[in-house]
């Protein structure tokens, strides 16, 4: 190995692993990661000894939730190096934060304001946007480079006067490329509109610092950074929650309310209408705090290690088609395929009987599986408890399937 990342005793807080009953070569991590055991410890010790509803408590049950609720948003903040705690909105995913955002700007948009997208896009940071065309909102996209970049040369021409928002992926979920952020923000800036970026993917390799990106809302999922499921965060610029009023409403989110008319609490509250996921925003923070304390430049050399050489063991493979960028530069460890004419679906369910877990579909990017020419394809993504095996099993599964569905 190059460096000094032990894959085994990584794994050994991962409790799937300590269960398996059979081999597993997990390399899905693209959808969902696995948990630690920091998530699960925290869980269990809420649910068992501080159970109850936050904010609204008069016993100290409550309060002890409340407590380690808000702990787990501090915890988030850190991660995040966000500015304040009350940045940090608690979802219930990446899907969810961005129809808020999205919801709650639809309250302030008029006909002819125009939101930029681009075609890489995971359909939750597409349709929340297109879904604002039915109001006169106009959405832009754009386009991508041969090897599926957006292609920033192209932002003057898009993002214009009219240009509320710019919503784009910090890195794609179906090629792995991670967007150029200093022209993406440069071009908001220059004509006052904000920035959105969905950090689903990126999150589980990386520590993204708010207060270097420049960007105005950071969403992502637990379970895609080793954490629970169910719950997710919308980090907002104090300035940028302020402005938007609540998509969701109902208790716990109110200044006021009276018959005919209520006002509504600061952020972040004024965005967690009902009891939020409690137990699992616990769970996260205990996550992020764990990632925290982790050796990214290690954990970020294996994971290109690996990644080059599942690369290079595609390359070998006839008929295998790459699509995406060639190489792993600006790019998280995700790589989509086909594998000749064979559909995706039987390549997986084939490599699943050899106990290598895979994704094959769409992956929730149609307009960008439109752009490749493809209906479907095959994805593999890897995550720092991955190893050779895992590589080496799927590139001899692969095989395999060639010449059984062949
Ligand atoms: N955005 C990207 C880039 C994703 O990869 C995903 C999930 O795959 C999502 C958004 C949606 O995340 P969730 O289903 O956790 O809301």
């Amino acid at each position: 190995m190059p460096n000094d990342h032990d894959v085994s005793a990584f794994r050994r807080d991962f409790p799937l692993y300590a269960n398996l009953d059979r081999p597993l070569h997990y390399l899905d991590n693209a959808a969902t990661a696995q948990m630690h055991q920091s998530a699960f410890d925290a869980m269990r010790r809420h649910d068992t000894q501080a159970r109850g509803n936050v904010l609204r408590g008069n016993h100290r049950l409550a309060e002890a939730a409340t407590e380690a609720y808000e702990n787990a948003r501090a915890g988030v903040a850190r991660y995040l190096n966000a500015t304040t705690v009350e940045e940090i909105v608690f979802t219930s995913g990446t899907t969810a934060a961005i129809n808020l955002v999205a919801g709650a700007m639809g309250y302030l948009l008029r006909p002819g304001d125009e939101i930029v997208v681009s075609l890489a896009e995971h359909h939750s940071n597409f349709l929340p946007w297109q879904r604002l065309q039915e109001q006169g909102v106009v959405l832009r996209v754009l386009p991508l480079t041969s090897e599926g970049r957006i292609d920033m040369s192209l932002l003057p021409a898009i993002v214009g006067g009219r240009c509320r928002l710019i919503a784009l992926s910090h890195a794609s979920n179906v090629t792995g490329a991670i967007t150029d952020l200093v022209p993406v923000i440069a071009a908001a800036r220059a004509v006052g509109a904000r920035v959105l970026l969905d950090g689903a993917q990126y999150v589980q390799h990386g520590r993204p610092d708010m207060q270097a990106l420049g960007a105005d809302f950071y969403v992502f999922s637990g379970h895609k950074c080793f954490g629970p499921t169910g719950v997710g965060v919308l980090w907002g610029r104090r300035e940028a929650l302020a402005e938007l009023p609540p998509f969701m409403v109902g208790g716990g989110m109110v200044g006021r309310v009276a018959l005919r008319e209520s006002t509504w609490a600061e952020p972040p509250r004024r965005f967690e209408a009902g009891t939020p996921p409690i137990a699992q925003a616990v769970g996260l923070g205990a996550v992020l705090d764990w990632l925290v304390g982790q050796p990214w430049e290690q954990l970020r050399s294996h994971e290109e290690h690996l990644f080059e050489r599942l690369l290079a063991g595609l390359r070998n493979i006839p008929g295998v088609r790459l699509l995406g960028p060639a190489d792993r530069r600006e790019r998280l460890p995700v790589v989509s395929f086909n594998l000749g004419e064979l559909h995706p679906h039987d390549v997986c369910q084939v490599l699943d009987e050899r106990h290598v877990a895979l994704r094959g579909g769409h992956h929730c990017a149609q307009p960008l599986m439109e752009f490749f020419g493809v209906a479907a394809t095959v994805r593999a993504s890897l995550a720092a408890y991955n190893d050779v095996a895992d590589v080496d099993a799927l590139l001899a599964g692969l095989e395999h399937a060639r010449q059984v569905l062949a």
